[in-house]
């Protein structure tokens, strides 16, 4: 698995969330962590609910401006926590420019790799000190493991994280490991096809009189754009958009597709649907990242793409 990112070292956790972990107890009290304001929801459940009574500080700053992020950098940051391709939002981050800013400060650059895989994006190769993954989505790609990766060049941080993984115990059981190896065997097919299918799924999306933004890194007008093609080798299988019926709108779509399955989880063979409002991002209500509630995410699968077109087309017929 770290040949796949480069890496000189990995390591294998019992969950994403539990790689994560981790790599925050690289942190002391009054350390900074700067995230972007469009992480995944455990990732800031896990720094703002767990490290922040500890001690650890945190930002959530917007890390599309590298520029911004030079001139408003609070003095005490330690770690960057990058997330591109995002989640629910699907915004782009400069790897390349964010590692710069960083360095120049002398703070860790994280990357969480989950939505791109290795296969379309190889965030160490761009200046990143740590890839973070949940090995329960693209890299498992079954649905039927839960696991975590960390991936790094750096000795000595290699060697801390070990130390800390073996005090603190969050390994993986082998026949998990089984799982993703044998998933990663299928890995480059699958991206293939989950690309693909997600651009099938964008061509329907564009111009649907029931639908407002469709937010994927290949449309010239979506603000990752720039970063997606000049770092990324293809731009993914998940695809989010908004409802111009609102909220309401939204809930009838989730609800009522045959293919895709309403489901939290991606990365998946199969297409599954969600409600980030009100389900993988329900606990950044009234915070920095809070979602639109007329936001539906796709995991687009490896399925036909003319069923998964169909069934996403007779879903927004029952928009109000
Ligand atoms: C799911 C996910 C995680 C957490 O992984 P688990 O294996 O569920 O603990 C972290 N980051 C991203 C982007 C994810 O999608």
């Amino acid at each position: 698995m770290a040949s796949l990112e480069g890496a000189r070292h990995g390591l294998a956790f019992a969950s994403g969330l539990a790689a994560e972990d981790n790599v925050l107890r690289l942190l002391s009290p009054g350390d900074r962590v700067l995230l972007g304001n469009d992480a995944y929801g455990g990732t800031f459940r896990l720094i703002s609910k767990v490290w922040a009574p500890l001690g650890v500080a945190w930002t959530a700053v917007d890390l599309t401006d590298p520029d911004a992020l030079a001139a408003n950098w609070p003095a005490d940051t330690r770690m960057v926590w990058l997330e591109t391709p995002t989640n629910p939002l699907l915004t782009c981050i400069d790897i390349e420019a964010v590692a710069a800013v960083a360095h120049d400060h002398g703070a860790l650059v994280v990357v969480d790799n989950t939505f791109a895989t290795p296969f379309l994006q190889t965030p160490l190769a761009l200046g990143a000190d740590v890839v973070v993954h949940s090995a329960t989505k693209y890299l498992g790609g079954h649905s039927d493991v839960v696991g975590g990766f960390l991936a790094l060049d750096d000795d000595e941080l290699a060697q801390r994280l070990r130390f800390t993984q073996n005090a603190a115990g969050a390994v993986p059981a082998p026949f998990d490991c089984y799982l993703v190896l044998r998933g990663v065997k299928t890995l480059g097919v699958r991206m293939e096809r989950h690309c693909s299918n997600a651009r099938a799924i964008v061509d329907m999306l564009v111009g649907h009189p029931a639908v407002d933004r469709v937010l994927y890194p290949q449309l010239p007008d979506h603000p990752g754009h720039a970063a997606a093609a000049k770092q990324m080798r293809d731009f993914g299988g998940m695809v989010s958009f908004t409802l111009r019926g609102g909220l309401a709108a939204a809930l009838e779509v989730v609800k009522h597709t045959e293919v895709f399955t309403l489901a939290e989880s991606l990365g998946a063979v199969e297409s599954l649907i969600e409600h980030p409002g009100q389900m993988t991002h329900a606990s950044a209500a009234g915070s920095p990242l809070e979602v639109p509630d007329s936001l539906v995410r796709l995991s687009v699968g490896i399925e036909s793409s003319a069923d998964l077109v169909a069934d996403l087309e007779q879903a927004l017929t029952h928009t109000p």
